[in-house]
């Protein structure tokens, strides 16, 4: 691993400072970016320690939930509050990485963590994410886990990310600091398409930090369900995930939420199936068909073709558990 140089300012001004600089990267739990100095795949100059900012809060402000950037995933997914009032994201948290990660890995961290494409981490395979003009291995390779939503010839790598998923499906807000003052972001706008800079994984700049995220409160949290399909029961990322968040009266659904992972290069919000929920009855028939029209521009690239099939049938499957049915 290249040497690198550590430091651990005491203020939110000293960090923005720090990253500002060319060769900087922000470190808190460490889950996601000391395996990819391990691996070369990112080699710092110097590594700016967030965990000395007071970021640790979960509260109620008049915005709702507000979950500070280095919460613990664990301590997030056992606050009573979550759980409660907004168990979709409980669920996600708790089917993301194992219990051991969960206690290091922190909101802002789970947000900035990288695709598990396995070309991105070998550093003898072509990779336009990892250095942008080399060409894409999985296009044509080993892309099983890869996505069906919105890649680009590029890249279709997928974000890797089980709260992610929840906090897009619960229209939640990132709140960003920067040089100049706060700036608030729908959670939906974070991430990005691959598009022609796949190197980019989401709209956070350079010298900028993560302060936290706020979810609006809801009335979904009588039907709310988190299902992720994968290769085993723990430890595993997604092949498809879904959130999936209803709130129903007398039998017929007032609105909906629905969001999938490890289809696409960020959390693939299904605003079209949601509103053609909304009106109709909480029946697998109504899932089933907002299922389908969830589907519509989904692209197979040969080892990950499954999921054309496994991504309907998740939604339907999470919907039922939402409402009840099952
Ligand atoms: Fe790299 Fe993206 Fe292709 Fe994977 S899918 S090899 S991350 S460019």
């Amino acid at each position: 691993m290249k040497q690198f140089q550590y430091v651990k300012p005491a203020t939110q001004q000293a960090v923005l400072d720090a990253v500002s600089k060319p060769g900087t990267k922000i470190i808190a739990g460490g889950t996601n970016l000391v395996d990819l100095m391990k691996r070369g795949v990112t080699a710092p100059d110097k590594l700016v320690d967030i965990n000395l900012l007071p970021l640790k809060n979960i509260g109620i402000t008049k915005n709702g939930l507000r979950i500070g950037a280095l919460a613990l995933n664990s301590v997030v997914s056992e606050h009573s509050f979550v759980t409660q009032n907004q168990p979709l994201l409980a669920m996600a948290l708790k089917a993301g990485a194992s219990p051991q990660l969960r206690n290091m890995a922190t909101v802002g961290g789970n947000m900035m963590q990288r695709t598990r494409c396995g070309y991105f981490y070998d550093t003898t395979m072509p990779c336009n994410k990892r250095v942008p003009g080399t060409g894409c291995g999985a296009m044509e390779g080993v892309n099983r886990m890869h996505a069906i939503f919105g890649a680009s010839s590029q890249c279709i790598a997928v974000h890797p990310s089980d709260m992610c998923v929840a906090l897009a499906a619960l229209d939640a807000t990132v709140i960003i600091a920067g040089k100049k003052g706060e700036r608030h972001i729908p959670f939906t706008a974070f991430h990005r398409l691959p598009g022609e800079h796949p190197e980019l994984d989401n709209t956070l700049a350079k010298d900028e930090l993560i302060l936290g995220v706020e979810i609006p409160d809801n009335n979904f949290a009588k039907n709310s369900y988190y299902l992720k399909i994968r290769d085993r029961q723990s430890y595993a990322f997604a092949l498809v995930s879904v959130a999936a968040a209803l709130e129903i009266d007398n039998g017929l659904i007032k609105d909906a939420r629905l969001a999938m992972g490890g289809v696409a290069h960020k959390p693939w919000r299904l605003f079209d199936a949601e509103k053609s929920l909304v009106g109709k009855p909480a029946t697998e028939e109504s899932f089933a068909q907002a299922a389908q029209l969830a589907m519509q521009g989904a692209k197979g690239y040969g080892n990950n073709s499954f999921k054309l099939k496994l991504a309907p049938a998740t939604i339907t499957e999470a919907l039922k558990h939402a409402a009840g049915l099952v």
